[in-house]
């Protein structure tokens, strides 16, 4: 059954009482409410109210401080932005850092965020779309927590560790591609859960490493990398740049320290931003109009852009809102009233 349409600011203004009334204060609350809103404006069901359970639950089990004020550290002079989230919600602490990030690249030609201390349970694309809005390319990636095997192995070690990249384009949306390095999120596990749905071959081993459709077998056991070794190598690289370069947990350090994988895990994140005129100076052609060549190479074949369908989705939100379930409805109805009594 559904209901009457929702505006994304009607809903986004929803989301934000439930984390205030959590306890969140206002950097935290309407950063995570942006995101999970965005979630749900672009169709993207995993990273959208489905959070806010999780969210919740993270802050109840203390994992989380819902009051911390994010700390950016001093200009250094060189091209690294860092900023200590203070054990909040990543998003607060990006926001936070973003003029610096941009200001930065666009002098220095390339700057790197590091955040530090964080929980990141949000998807990655509004981060490195935020990048782009400010004319440059981004690359964003964090590490999760121990819940994928490495290729050819059978426990879980690396996390579904996501890796996000965008590209400026001036006319129009970005290019953004979005993804975990697992060989499908691990939301889109529970949801297959919650449906009763088999999940396809070849997402997961269960606890004696055997493939397994079943999610919850699945759940207990391990997920696998996408694309076999070479998703296993640059989910490796993650925890490698994301979590011991920035001196911030790696996935298995990440489970310890949370003893569940239940809760949203606690780590750090990295964000580069390239000045594309910067790099190209002096080299033939407009880095952009180039650009644009090579999208529309693609598209001429008959594939589409990745995000496309998303911004599709964000159009067709904004003309007609944003219709949620009636299950839905109640649960968010129900957070509003019980704030942390509901988890
Ligand atoms: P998907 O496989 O759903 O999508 C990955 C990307 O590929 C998207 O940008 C999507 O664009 C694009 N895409 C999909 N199909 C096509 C196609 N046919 N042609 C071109 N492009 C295509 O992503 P995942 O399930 O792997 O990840 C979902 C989300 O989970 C991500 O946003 C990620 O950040 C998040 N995540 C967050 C974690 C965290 O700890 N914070 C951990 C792991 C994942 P489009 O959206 O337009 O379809």
């Amino acid at each position: 059954m559904t209901t009457t349409p929702l505006s994304i600011e009607e809903l986004g203004t929803r989301i934000e009482q439930v984390f205030a009334h959590a306890g969140m204060n206002p950097a935290q609350a309407g950063a995570m409410a942006r995101v999970l809103t965005a979630g749900e404006r672009d169709h993207c069901k995993s990273h959208g109210i489905y959070r806010i359970e999780g969210t919740l639950r993270t802050v109840k089990a203390g994992k989380v401080n819902p009051q911390a004020v994010p700390v950016l550290a001093p200009d250094d002079g060189t091209a690294l932005v860092r900023v200590d989230a203070q054990g909040g919600f990543a998003n607060a602490a990006f926001e936070l850092a973003l003029p610096e990030l941009a200001a930065r690249a666009k002098k220095l030609g390339m700057a790197a965020m590091v955040i530090n201390d964080c929980t990141h349970l949000a998807a990655l694309w509004p981060e490195v779309e935020a990048v782009t809005a400010h004319g440059l390319a981004a690359m964003v990636m964090c590490p999760s927590y121990a819940t994928v095997a490495p290729t050819g192995g059978t426990d879980p070690l690396l996390g579904t560790n996501p890796f996000a990249f965008g590209w400026p384009r001036p006319a129009g949306d970005p290019y953004i591609f979005d993804f975990a390095t697992s060989v499908a999120a691990r939301g889109e596990v529970e949801l297959h859960r919650r449906a009763g749905k088999a999940l396809p071959e070849g997402w997961a081993l269960d606890k004696d490493g055997n493939p397994t459709t079943d999610p919850e077998a699945a759940l207990a056991g391990a997920m696998l990398p996408f694309g076999g070794h070479k998703g296993s190598a640059i989910s490796t690289m993650i925890e490698l740049l994301a979590g011991i370069m920035i001196g911030d947990l790696t996935s298995p350090e990440v489970l310890d320290y949370l003893g569940s994988t239940t809760l949203a895990p606690r780590h750090g994140e990295l964000i580069l931003a390239f000045s594309p005129e910067a790099f190209a100076k002096g080299r033939p052609g407009d880095p952009f109009a180039r650009a644009e060549t090579l999208f529309d190479a693609i598209i001429g074949q008959g594939a589409r852009l990745p995000s496309q369908r998303r911004f599709r989705a964000r159009a067709e939100s904004a003309a007609e809102g944003i219709t949620l379930s009636a299950d839905e409805i109640a649960q968010l109805e129900r957070f509003q009233r019980l704030g942390l009594d509901a988890v």
